[in-house]
């Protein structure tokens, strides 16, 4: 069954278009992350989701009801705010139970209910405290807590976590996803950063001006990226000037390497495109054999985990990531031969 889906929806302010027709299809229970740079639509998204936005054209239904009939508070959807909105005049505890208490649910109960939330979002006992009492890490608790009172259907958040540091931010992202998954509620969250996105996400919708670029599983998108544009922000990757010159081949820095038909199918043959290939599907020798590209080492980035080496091959530069275990023994000014995994590399139009 369908629980999410967006039909032909556009929104403008004046003479901006914010929202481009745009059209989805969430299945229930998933985690979606809306994912693209800023203002690129997605808050705009996400507002029209929540019916805080009216879209200039188009509809969303809601397990198959169209939500625009019904009013806000009778929509069931829990929603955390880029700024959080928690009210820093009330404690904690009256904070997570003030939809509860809109709703005439009564203090008994409402308390049963913020001692079950505090639980849940693994901050108990702060029932008492104000606001501005907590970490900006605690404040996050809170405000997924009160979106949660209500038990929504849909719970919306707009870029979550941004206030918070890394470390703090990675830990949130990896509970948000397990406490998402407990409860088995849709869940669309708002990110401008990939890497959030691929942690937290069942199906990653990467967005741009306005528009839903592609919509997919994060590993997906990694492999199968539509365009260069999509390639580059999920995660690192080459983009190298490229010209199909027959239905498995194409021709890159003056030679031809085999790309099976269906990788290359973007572009028709004898025209050019770009070759998106992954930094780890680059091979670096010392030795340059027969058929490799030749380059020159241009820096190396050891990292300890993996180390990156840019080499420069004609006018561009081929970025090669490895581990340590088959770390390539070079130095940056050294004559080297790279190869690619070209089965996994992908042709797109631009
Ligand atoms: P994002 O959340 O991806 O950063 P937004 O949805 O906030 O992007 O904004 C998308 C575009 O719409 C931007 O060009 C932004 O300036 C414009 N916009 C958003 N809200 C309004 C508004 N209330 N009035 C006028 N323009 C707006
Ligand atoms: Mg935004």
């Amino acid at each position: 069954m369908t629980s999410l889906r967006g039909e032909g929806l556009f929104k403008n302010y004046g003479s901006v278009v914010a929202i481009d027709d745009v059209r989805f299809d969430f299945p229930e229970g998933k985690f979606v992350c809306l994912l693209g740079p800023s203002g690129c639509g997605k808050t705009t998204l996400l507002r029209i989701i929540a019916g805080l936005e009216v879209p200039t054209a188009g509809r969303i239904m809601f397990d198959n009801v169209e939500l625009s009939g019904l009013p806000v508070h009778n929509r069931n959807i829990g929603m955390v705010f880029q700024s959080l909105a928690l009210f820093p005049h009330l404690t904690v505890a009256e904070n997570i139970a003030y939809p509860l208490r809109i709703r005439g649910i009564d203090r008994t109960d409402r308390n049963i209910r913020v001692d079950e939330l505090l639980e849940l979002v693994k901050l108990p006992g702060v029932q008492e405290r104000r606001i501005h009492q907590l970490s900006g890490g605690q404040r996050q608790r809170v405000a997924i807590a009160r979106a949660l009172a209500i038990e929504p259907a849909l719970f919306l958040l707009d870029e979550p976590l941004s206030a918070l540091d890394t470390l703090l931010r990675e830990q949130m992202q990896v509970e948000l996803r397990l406490l998402q998954q407990r409860l088995g509620i849709t869940t669309i969250v708002v990110t401008h950063d990939q890497r959030e996105a691929m942690t937290m996400a069942d199906l990653v919708v990467v967005m741009d001006r306005g528009r839903i670029l592609q919509s997919a599983p994060p590993v997906e998108i990694y492999r199968n990226p539509v365009n260069s544009f999509v390639a580059s922000f999920i995660g690192t990757t080459n983009l190298l000037s490229c010209r199909r010159v027959s239905d498995n081949a194409v021709e890159v820095f003056g030679n031809s390497i085999v790309i099976p038909n269906e990788r290359a199918s973007a572009i028709s043959v004898g025209t050019e495109g770009t070759l998106n290939i992954r930094p780890e599907d680059v091979v670096l020798k010392h030795n340059v054999g027969d058929d490799d590209f030749k380059g020159i080492v241009e820096f190396i980035r050891d990292l300890g985990a993996s180390i990156e080496i840019s080499v420069r091959v004609q006018e561009q530069t081929v970025l090669s990531v490895s581990t340590p275990k088959n770390r390539p023994q070079v130095e940056i000014g050294q004559s080297v031969g790279i190869s690619f995994h070209s089965s996994r590399a992908v042709v797109t139009a631009q």
